[in-house]
């Protein structure tokens, strides 16, 4: 992204920037004409709309409830997207020597410290306010607590109680969080002056979960082999439009195998069927190199952990349950029991021959799970494999090391 420095701001030369960055983009879109170019293409043109003066930007943790934003209009900016983007644009190596130059301990979350230096250095737009949700993470809650502070603007959070190990949360919890999201909607309204329109944005919510959850089901059943890889990077970015109209229509084009024709598995060679992975956790954003090995090895990662959310349809007429029901009884929230329980029973499911969990450098609530995690999987006899790495990074030490264990373990399945 060539002089991406200078999209910020009202100048001519940022807005003829945009332009022609949109312009290509979508110029992209039209000719591959898949859900995952015209994601990126709505994606990126509302979030470049942040960068106007006087925008509204509300900074938001990656589970939060974005249709509530979608009811104004707005659209969130999520610290990991916003820096997964910037690591991979021009602007990497700013933002690296911004995060370097900042009195921060180096093993806090990557996704964490990029954002950090990149709002403070004007690469990302500031918080008009920061509205976090405990989970996943306490991390981007002191993240997004520390940004309002420095902005003088609000924070606020909505607070999940973990979930049981076995069954779901309890009426009363998801009532209480429900309850929490109501008032936040109607605090969002206030703050900014904006009528909502809350049922249609859940009305295009559901659109988009509605296809998202027939592409899921169908996976699951074997019915469609798509590559996780790229499947998580859909859904990571597909965070941002949820509840819009470009979502509903995004999401909808994976019905179709056009639309879908740059997520498909690779093609396996005759009377040698695929060795399939369940991936756990994030991804290396940037990093080709491991997912290259698994597919010169004859694997492939047929699933991904962080794909399963917006599958439910919610009541338009009563939506706060239903946004607060994905919350409570998140698949990656929880205990680590209740995470190896779930992983467990999907790659049983899945019928995957191995499972890859990435230890993102500086994720407590990711790493933390993992001996408990390594455990169920060697009791139900299936191969596990953790490596070590950052999802931002490209190469470093950790890379050599990680290929090294896939490879013996891609041997050993
Ligand atoms: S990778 Fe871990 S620490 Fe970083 S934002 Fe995600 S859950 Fe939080």
């Amino acid at each position: 992204m060539p002089g991406m420095a200078d999209v910020t701001g009202n100048t001519l030369n940022a807005a003829l920037i945009r332009t022609a960055f949109l312009a290509s983009m979508r110029l992209k879109a039209l000719q591959n004409r898949t859900a995952h170019s015209y994601l990126m293409m709505h994606s990126l043109a509302a979030s470049l709309e942040m960068f106007k003066p006087g925008a509204i930007v509300p900074w938001v943790s990656y589970l939060f409830p974005t249709e509530i934003l979608s009811s104004y209009g707005i659209t969130p900016m999520i610290p990991e997207i916003g820096s997964a983007t910037i690591t991979g644009s021009d602007l990497r190596e700013a933002a690296e020597a911004a995060a370097a130059r900042m009195a921060l301990a180096r093993d806090v979350c990557s996704y964490h410290r990029t954002a950090l230096a990149s709002v403070e250095n004007d690469m990302l737009p500031a918080p008009t306010m920061c509205l976090g949700t405990t989970p996943l993470c306490l991390g981007k809650e002191m993240l997004l607590e520390m940004l309002a502070v420095r902005h003088d603007v609000p924070f606020r959070e909505i607070r999940v109680p973990l979930p049981p190990d076995e069954g779901e949360s309890s009426p009363e919890v998801v009532a209480d969080v429900a309850e929490q999201i109501r008032v936040l909607h109607d605090d969002i309204g206030r703050w900014t002056g904006r009528k909502p329109d809350l049922r249609k944005a859940v009305v295009l919510s559901n659109r988009a979960s509605k296809a998202w959850g027939e592409i899921m089901r169908a996976r699951l059943a074997g019915e469609l082999e798509l590559n996780g890889r790229k499947t998580f990077a859909l859904v990571f970015l597909g965070q941002l439009l949820w509840g819009t109209a470009e979502g509903a229509k995004d999401f909808e084009r994976l019905l179709t195998e056009r639309g879908r024709r740059d997520l498909v598995a690779p093609t396996p060679p005759p009377g040698r069927p695929l060795k399939k992975l369940l991936w756990l956790h994030t991804v290396p954003h940037h990093d080709r190199e491991i997912f290259d090995l698994i597919e010169q090895r004859g694997a492939t990662v047929t699933f991904e952990e962080m794909g399963q959310m917006h599958e439910d349809l919610i009541d338009p007429d009563d939506p706060f349950p239903g946004l607060a029901r994905r919350l409570t009884d998140h698949t990656l929230w929880g205990t680590s029991a209740r995470r190896a329980r779930l992983n467990v029973a999907l790659a049983k499911r899945l019928k995957v021959d191995g499972v890859v969990h990435f230890n993102h450098w500086g994720c407590r609530h990711g790493l933390g799970s993992v001996p408990v995690i390594r455990a169920a999987f060697m009791e139900a006899g299936i191969p596990f494999l953790a490596i070590d790495g950052d999802a931002l990074a490209r190469g470093g030490p950790n890379q050599e090391k990680s290929l090294q264990q896939m490879e013996s373990f891609l041997e050993l399945l």
